[in-house]
């Protein structure tokens, strides 16, 4: 299908991107295009002006000062996951960014897109709530910073509003710390059926500080506090390691877990316990990514 006709715009700094949204609030952020183009094309989506941010230079690339890894929200995933910087500190979300899509998505999607869009099956909402990430949002009266665990919102809602741009993602630099991620992904479209994230630092057999969160299993990325509270302070053996996966879905609520065409809630929660295991015995030997294929 085509889409309806629209405007075309493409600012070279943040602050003309905002002066653009505050004056079109039926505008939409074009970045990568991955999810935005099929929206408009599927008619799910009409915008009167398209924002084509990807010339902004201030929004690409990765930096490392003071302890904070800032990822521009322009960088594609490939970027990502080929970034020793990254690869050294923020493990778990380079281990997530090689597990999104195929080499041409990775090419071309960016981190601000995928998590500014906030598609229930999307990968990296949860390495970003692992790691804990805050999110810089900038609009007409400058710039806020969100945490991970405050951002995502709903289905395809998050804290951005409609006049703001999601310009970085930062990190705490964890060099010390070990990252996996384990996804289950979807037969038909590779999309996390369900995927977990995993950060963790095990200090003289100890696990010191751990971030496990998952995609797929409900509206949209959530942290699993129980699978953290069972794990600080142990040695992540087999066995610790296997009962403290037995508590992902302790804090979710049942009614509102996905429940479609290709899994059921309950299907859901038995592979978020087996794929929170997977993950989080793949960061404790410091191994990274497992993606099991479609059976
Ligand atoms: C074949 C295929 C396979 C895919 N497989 C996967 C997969 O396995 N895992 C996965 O996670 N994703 C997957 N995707 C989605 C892909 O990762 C998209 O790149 C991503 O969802 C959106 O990023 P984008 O840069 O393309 O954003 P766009 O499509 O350009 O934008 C998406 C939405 O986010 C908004 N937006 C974009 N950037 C910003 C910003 N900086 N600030 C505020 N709002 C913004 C836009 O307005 C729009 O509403 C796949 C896509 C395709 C086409």
């Amino acid at each position: 299908m085509f889409p309806d006709e629209f405007e075309y715009e493409r600012p070279e700094t943040v602050d003309e991107a905002v002066d653009l949204l505050v004056d079109h609030p039926e505008a939409e952020i074009l970045a990568g295009g991955h999810s935005l183009l099929p929206t408009m094309k599927s008619g799910l989506a009409s915008p009167d002006l398209l924002v084509d941010i990807g010339h902004i230079d201030a929004m690409q690339g990765i930096d490392h000062a003071d302890g904070t890894v800032s990822v521009g929200a322009l960088t594609n995933y490939a970027t990502v996951d080929d970034s020793p910087v990254m690869r050294e500190n923020v493990t778990v979300f380079a281990e997530t960014a090689h597990a999104v899509g195929d080499v041409q998505v990775r090419n071309r999607g960016t981190v601000g897109g995928n998590l500014a869009h906030a598609d229930p099956a999307s990968d990296l909402p949860a390495a970003a709530l692992a790691a804990d990430a805050t999110m810089v949002l900038q609009g007409p009266d400058g710039e806020r910073r969100v945490d991970a665990d405050d951002f995502f919102l709903g289905m395809y809602a998050t804290d951005v509003a409609e006049d703001e741009l999601l310009t970085r993602i930062e990190f705490p630099a964890r060099p010390e710390a070990t990252g996996a991620y384990a996804k289950k992904p979807s037969p038909s479209s590779g999309y996390a059926m369900v995927g977990v994230a995993v950060s963790m630092t095990v200090d003289a057999g100890r696990v010191e500080d751990v971030g496990v969160a998952a995609n797929g299993i409900m509206d949209h990325g959530v942290r699993l506090d129980p699978v953290e509270d069972a794990l600080a302070g142990t040695n992540p053996d087999g066995e610790t390691v296997a009962t403290a996966a037995t508590n992902a879905a302790n804090d979710l609520d049942e009614m509102m877990m996905m429940d479609d065409l290709q899994a059921s809630a309950e299907f859901r929660a038995q592979l978020l316990e087996t794929y929170a295991e997977r993950a989080i015995t793949d960061a404790a030997t410091g191994t990274g990514v497992v993606a099991a294929g479609p059976s």
